[in-house]
């Protein structure tokens, strides 16, 4: 009899380090086997719902029309409808959207929300294109997916070169086409049109929340502890400046240009100033001017990764010097170097819960704008950090457990939820 899981696993061997699809998979894999997954939940769970691929013109302001390609792939929805981000870049493909589709996935079981996973991306340089062009790219996509997304099918959200103002076209063309204001249809958006307070903190929020249950396993208080912090953006940016206002010292930090380091710790708010005056890092006086992949390697407490895919690999995870790696990015490690940082004895916070605060607190607005009711912003932090140190715990314990390192047991704890409310509902097939 064919054993689906057993040839995935055989296809995957020799497989491409740094697609992220495939980075997916052999987590997928691992956790399922270990889990003992039921071989029909094994071939539903492993692949996605839809794939929906659009071509979107739009009229560019010199007057001729391009054409752009996008993504919308939605993984699953046992849970709930499908949740998650839209990115535009010019590097994004579908493998990525499909592997950051079941990230959502397993995010939102891991924190357990009431939602499947999805993500869209659209293949274009936002850098490049004026704000108008951006506006009719974002409608026309919207246009394109109307019948696939709402808030009870799919929810889409920002993600990396998209923003509350992105959010906020969707909804009003959603809107538009529908008749009527329809807000929950996508979350992020700004806080005057039904997003919620909080929202745009949350991630970074979420990184803290789990930093700070993290360090006590090796008895550091915040001030004790040095942070390096890869990205400046909605997670690193963020993130950075709640370490920072809680003592912790935060002694690098970069954009995709490259970053700062000083090992005294730096002034967040100061450098962050700095970049936005200036849009880089180089020439800010008080620290040295260092590399991304240099600031990878500075020797510190917690490490956390959140700009992109691919940062941390075999070629250099064994130069890695932290005691905690902070997922803030997904899909920052690839496979092969969990190995090696395991071996090291490094302490990860993967992913699927480092940065789950995004999505969180997506559901607490997705909640607020179908009640109409809208909650104080000391509640939203308060009912996030209650969903982030919870879910911490569980996966500590289940790691404990089962013996496994604490990404395994993420995908352990999602599969496994994923996988009771598959069976629960049953398959139709
Ligand atoms: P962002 O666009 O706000 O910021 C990205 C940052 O990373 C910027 O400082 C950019 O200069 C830097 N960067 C980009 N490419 C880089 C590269 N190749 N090397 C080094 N630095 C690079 O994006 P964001 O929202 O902060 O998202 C960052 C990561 O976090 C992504 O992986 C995203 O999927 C993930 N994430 C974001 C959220 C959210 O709520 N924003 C939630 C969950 C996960």
């Amino acid at each position: 009899m064919a054993n689906p899981m057993a040839d995935e696993m055989r296809r995957f061997k020799a497989s491409d380090e740094k697609n992220p699809f495939e980075a997916m998979s052999e987590r997928f894999d691992r956790a399922a086997q270990l889990l003992g997954l039921d071989p029909d939940l094994y071939a539903v769970m492993r692949v996605p719902s839809r794939e929906l691929k659009v071509y979107i013109p739009v009229r560019m302001d010199s007057g001729h029309i391009e054409v752009f390609e996008g993504f919308r792939v939605q993984h699953n929805f046992a849970r709930g409808p499908a949740k998650g981000g839209i990115r535009y870049a010019p590097d994004v493909t579908l493998d990525e959207v499909k592997a950051l589709s079941a990230w959502m996935t397993w995010k939102c079981a891991v924190v357990n929300i009431p939602f499947g996973g999805a993500k869209g991306g659209i293949i274009c340089n936002p850098i490049q294109m004026s704000q108008n062009e951006l506006e009719r790219l974002t409608r026309r996509y919207t246009a394109e997916l109307f019948d696939f997304i709402g808030p009870d099918r799919d929810v889409p959200a920002p993600d990396m070169n998209t923003n509350e103002q992105t959010m906020a076209w969707i909804m009003d063309t959603y809107s538009m086409h529908k008749g009527y204001t329809v807000n929950a249809v996508v979350t992020g958006k700004p806080v005057a049109l039904g997003g919620s307070l909080g929202r745009r903190e949350a991630t970074g929020r979420g990184v803290l929340f789990c930093v700070s249950e993290a360090i006590k396993k090796f008895n550091l208080l915040p001030e004790q502890t040095s942070v390096v912090v890869q990205g400046s953006g909605n997670v690193g940016g963020i993130g950075a400046q709640l370490m920072y206002e809680k003592g912790y010292k935060v002694t690098a930090i970069s954009d995709v240009s490259g970053g700062v380091h000083n090992a005294k710790g730096l002034h967040i708010p100061e450098v962050l100033a700095y970049l936005q005056a200036n849009k880089t890092l180089e020439g800010y006086a008080e620290a040295d001017y260092v590399s991304n992949s240099e600031l990878l390697e500075i020797e510190c407490d917690v490490l956390a990764p959140c700009a992109t895919e691919n940062q941390i690999t075999s070629e250099n995870a064994g130069r890695i010097k932290c005691k905690i790696l902070a997922e803030g990015a997904n899909g920052p490690t690839t496979p092969k170097a969990d190995k090696i940082l395991h071996d090291n004895g490094i302490f990860v916070i993967p992913d699927i819960l480092a940065n789950a605060g995004g999505v969180t607190v997506s559901y607490f607005e997705w909640v607020q704008d179908r009640m109409g009711y809208f909650w104080r912003e000391d509640e939203v932090n308060q009912r996030l950090e209650e969903k982030m140190v919870a879910s911490f715990k569980e996966l500590s314990d289940l790691a404990e457990l089962h013996q496994v390192d604490s990404r395994t047991a993420a995908y352990m704890l999602a599969i496994d939820r994923v996988a009771y409310d598959t069976k629960m509902r049953g398959i139709y097939a």
